[in-house]
């Protein structure tokens, strides 16, 4: 474990900025600030690694700061130095420098190449690129064309910018020149507090590879094989001041926001990180583009330096400050360093390792310079192909990866709707014909598509053989850490007081700010190829299965309601049919009550007649006569009655049958009846002599108690006609009923 070395850098007082309260004092690696008449300020004193003060030039922060990092990087170890401070404080002095006085990436470079020559023992290839964080976006300061390039990460690489032009190099004026043309590409703008003004991040790398020399030029691998892999970071960051003091607006403005809050999540992951170890936990450095790619720098594999820049003036105390507690928490950070050695494809000295002898071979006797020259222009040639291709890798990879996921979508979607078909099937819905199949093709179809979702239909054929070895020695870094969205743009930025808070060691719950989500995975381009084809024939089949599918649940709602009426209905006959069946329950028990009823009208009426007749004198008179032709009557129409009543009664014999034989008797029974009437109505005056003579004879007493008595018998005869109408009556009525 090694701390990061942390330096301040004091720029020299500009004369017009008067100080008449505070100065910064500078004693060795400390740093306070003082009352103008010397009296330290309490609290504000702090201790560095080294503090230059404004008499120190870039020779001597180079030696003192960042020296020994580079010489580590020629040796294997990853190295990072950056400026860090608020604008106009000198940070691009300091890793730029001047014509007078180069900066720290001129002598870095210089020092570098010095360095591989001293080395007799080992080969090196050195690469370089230069890039820019403008407004979280990546541009490429070697190509123009390469814009908001993308951080992809792998096993063998670790974190690295896709399609980033590398140049191979190998030596200073070769790379100084590439830097001034990549200069150019630069933003630059202009706000109140300096003429001109960085408003982005730069980062220049240099990667570093060396082995072993040796002549054997087997395939197998050797120890002596391994290679050193080394990767150095000089980073140049935009000012760290508040937004506010800039008096910034426009563009300008939404620069400052990007680059505040950017460096809002370096503070965050260096406040976290110098929490120690065991209190870390996850470290935010997906949430810029910048942590992400020092992530290595910080905590990680690496030795790194900070140089903490600060302008001196008192109007710049609080940003002053501020730098200097962000420079106070660096120092707390320890990282984990170590020699990268590898043994793989990673290299690209042992990827370009035959092509190089051989190209040696060619030109065995050719002069050295000449030779050296040939075969730098061809690795850069190779490296220029295998950058191409990894970008055209990348592109297709996302581009399958897209497609994947388009698949997918439209796969569940088709699923969904044959579960959809399911349950409409299911559900007692009788489909139209054909469902059944087109629910069995659609599912075929699905399990078609899925097994090209899965399959490596779009997989180019892998180019690069697969390592026969392993990463020998990778750090920790290199595995995946935990998720945090990468933001694109930044909505919000981050206030004064979280600012100042963040610089006293403050972590920002950066889920309470505004970020936007990782990039979205560029759509399907719906252009006429193949691929694009196929899915709107999907999408095209998917509406069709959608509207029929609509139509099929429109159907079913249609025969749902249909159905409910249905069982209404059939609720309300059931109640009637019950109705109906008690009712015919009772119709059915009435031909035996009314033959109970005729049994007992029949002794009635047999106990009538018994007592009329015991009022009868004369057996041969009318009224005896008269009584007899009546009781035969209604006997037989009792008989009648009873007779055709028992059949009712009877199951087997339906109560219907015949009906002939009541309208005979009916009709028999009507005529006596009718001569009996006759007769009576005959009798009531005394046609006879005798009959005239008994009435003259009878005393005047004798003759009104005969008379009423006659009345009275006259009477009941009446009832007893009014029964046998009666009688009658319902004979009639069950000629009707039964008919
Ligand atoms: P920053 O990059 O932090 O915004 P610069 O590096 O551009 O600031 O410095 C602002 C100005 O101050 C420049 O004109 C630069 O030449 C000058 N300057 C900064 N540091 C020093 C220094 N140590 N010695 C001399 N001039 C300096
Ligand atoms: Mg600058």
């Amino acid at each position: 474990m090694e701390n990061i070395c942390v330096g301040v850098r004091v720029r020299p007082t500009v004369p017009s900025e008067l100080s008449n309260g505070t100065y910064w004092k500078v004693e060795e690696n400390r740093i306070s600030l003082h009352k103008v008449h010397g009296t330290p300020i309490s609290g504000l004193s702090y201790a560095f690694d080294h503090v230059c003060d404004g008499s120190c030039t870039n020779a001597m922060v180079y030696e003192l700061l960042t020296k020994d990092i580079m010489h580590a990087a020629v040796e294997g170890f990853n190295g990072t130095a950056f400026a860090y401070g608020q604008t106009s404080s000198g940070k691009t002095f300091t890793m730029s420098g001047s014509e007078t006085d180069p900066g720290i990436i001129h002598r870095a470079v210089k020092d570098v190449f010095a360095k591989t020559q001293l080395i007799s023992d080992r080969e090196f290839l050195i690469r370089v690129s230069y890039m820019e964080i403008y407004n979280e976006e990546i541009n490429d300061l070697f190509a123009v064309e390469n814009q908001k390039l993308q951080i992809h990460e792998n096993l063998e690489r670790g974190v690295f910018v896709a399609g980033l032009r590398e140049e191979i190099v190998n030596n200073t004026e070769q790379v100084l020149k590439l830097i001034r043309s990549g200069e150019v590409n630069r933003h630059f703008g202009e706000t109140n507090m300096n003429v001109r003004s960085s408003r982005s991040h730069t980062i220049f790398r240099m990667v570093i590879e060396s082995k072993a020399k040796d002549t054997n030029l087997s395939s197998d691998y050797s120890s002596s094989d391994a290679i050193r892999v080394s990767v150095l970071n000089l980073v140049d960051l935009a000012g760290s001041e508040r937004i506010a003091k800039t008096g910034a607006g426009g563009v300008r403005l939404k620069e400052g926001k990007h680059i505040n809050k950017s460096l809002m999540v370096l503070g965050n992951v260096i406040n976290k990180l110098s929490d120690g170890a065991k209190q870390r936990g996850h470290i935010p450095y997906r949430d810029s583009k910048l942590t992400r790619i020092l992530q290595p720098a910080l905590g990680g594999n690496a030795k790194t330096s900070i140089i903490c820049t600060i302008a001196p003036e008192e109007v710049h105390i609080e940003e002053t400050k501020g730098t200097l507690q962000f420079a106070s928490r660096a120092k707390c950070i320890t990282n984990c360093v170590q020699v990268n050695e590898i043994l793989t494809d990673a290299a690209l000295l042992k990827r370009q390792k035959l092509e190089i002898e051989e190209l040696r071979k060619k030109l065995q006797g050719s002069h050295a310079e000449v030779l050296e020259q040939v075969i730098l222009t061809l690795r850069n040639d190779l490296l220029k192909h295998e950058l191409e291709r990894e970008k055209l890798q990348i592109e297709l990879e996302d581009e399958r990866k897209s497609h994947r996921e388009h698949d997918k979508s439209i796969w569940e979607q088709q699923m969904k709707i044959v579960d959809l078909c399911d349950i409409v099937t299911s559900s007692g819905f009788d489909t139209k014909s054909g469902q059944d199949s087109v629910t069995q093709c659609l599912k075929q179809e699905c399990n078609d598509s899925n097994s090209i979702c899965h399959g490596d239909t779009f997989r180019t054929p892998c180019v690069k053989a697969s390592p026969k070895a392993f990463v020998a020695k990778r750090s920790s870094y290199l595995t995946l850490p935990d998720y945090s969205p990468l933001p694109d743009t930044f909505s919000n930025v981050v206030d004064e007081d979280t600012w100042l808070r963040i610089n006293k060691g403050h972590i920002v719950d950066l889920d309470s700010l505004q970020m936007t989500l990782a990039r979205k995975v560029q759509s399907f381009p719906s252009s006429d190829a193949t691929p694009a084809c196929s899915s709107e024939k999907y999408r095209q089949e998917v509406q069709y299965l959608k509207r029929k599918l609509l139509i099929a649940t429109e159907e079913r709602n249609e025969l749902e309601r249909e159905h409910a009426e249905q069982i209404l209905l059939n609720h309300r006959l059931m109640d009637d049919i019950s109705g109906l069946q008690k009712e015919a329950k009772l119709i059915q028990e009435m031909p035996k009550r009314l033959s109970e009823s005729v049994a007992d009208c029949k002794d009635i009426y047999g106990d009538v007649l018994s007592i009329m007749q015991s009022f009868v004198f004369d057996e041969k008179s009318t009224s005896a006569k008269l009584l007899s032709s009546t009781s035969e009557i209604g006997m037989c129409l009792f008989r009648t009655l009873e007779t055709h009543f028992s059949m009712g009664t009877d199951d087997h014999i339906p109560f219907t049958g015949n009906n002939s034989l009541i309208q005979e008797q009916h009709k028999v029974l009507y005529e006596k009846l009718t001569s009996t009437i006759t007769s009576l109505v005959l009798s009531q005056t005394p046609t006879t002599e005798n009959e005239q003579l008994e009435v003259k004879q009878c005393s005047c007493e004798n003759k009104v108690a005969a008379w009423s008595q006659l009345s009275r018998f006259h009477a009941l005869i009446m009832i007893l006609f009014s029964i046998m109408l009666l009688g009658l009556f319902y004979l009639n009525f069950f000629c009707i009923l039964t008919l």
